[in-house]
């Protein structure tokens, strides 16, 4: 199965994303985390997209359609994958299907602006492997390390409450359009995130088995 997840940034795509990939065993592919990547191992990529990514705003089309292009095409996607962060303009989607990718569903995880700046406050990432954590909803077992690989927790820059701010106004302008786009393709459901992650994720299993 090829699931898209939107939403804005802190609705909690990253978690459900995990979510899903352990359910049906095929992989979430965030580009954010590939970006991420590549900024910490140096490579040129990486480099061009860190003041984008700095001040919030959005990295050219142009490079993430070929991250993605790169992602998609290695053997593991071929049962199926959970897109995290991708697409985020209409660009990016008709690229996604002149690719000739087809997409069985898309999960738009709804949370009201007001909720979000306070989310990515208490928003805390793996800075090894990427895990996502949360100070009062998903919390480590140990404070500040990664249950997964032992890494550090970090906030990341992006997270700030003035970059949260831009990222919200780049949501709206440019990705909320997706929702129309999709709907259209009679892809798109709609979940209103909760208060606890359990009971989103409860709702977005049930949208994946319907
Ligand atoms: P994320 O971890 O998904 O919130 O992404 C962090 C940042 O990476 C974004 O604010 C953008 O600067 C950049 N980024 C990630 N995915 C995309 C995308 N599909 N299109 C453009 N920029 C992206």
């Amino acid at each position: 199965m090829n699931i898209i997840l939107l939403g804005a940034p802190g609705a909690g795509k990253g978690t459900q994303a995990e979510l899903i990939c352990t359910h049906l065993s095929i992989p979430t592919i965030s580009t954010g985390n590939i970006i991420r990547a590549a900024l910490k191992s140096g490579t040129e990529m990486g480099l061009k997209a860190k003041s984008f990514m700095d001040e919030g705003k959005l990295v050219p089309d142009e490079v993430v359609i070929g991250i993605i292009k790169e992602r998609l095409a290695e053997d593991d996607c071929a049962n199926g994958f959970v897109l995290d962060g991708f697409p985020r303009t209409i660009p990016q989607a008709e690229a996604l299907d002149a690719m000739g990718v087809v997409i069985d569903k898309v999960i738009d995880i709804e949370v009201p602006d007001e909720n979000i700046v306070a989310r990515m406050s208490g928003r805390r990432v793996c800075e090894k492997c990427g895990a996502s954590y949360h100070l009062v909803y998903k919390k480590p077992e140990n404070d500040g390390i990664c249950n997964l690989c032992a890494g550090t927790l970090v906030q990341r820059k992006d997270d700030h409450p003035d970059t949260v701010m831009a990222r919200l106004d780049v949501y709206h302008k440019e990705t909320e359009p997706l929702k129309d786009y999709y709907s259209k393709q009679g892809k798109l459901a709609i979940v209103e995130g909760q208060e606890e992650i359990a009971e989103t994720s409860a709702l977005v299993l049930k949208e994946i088995e319907a």
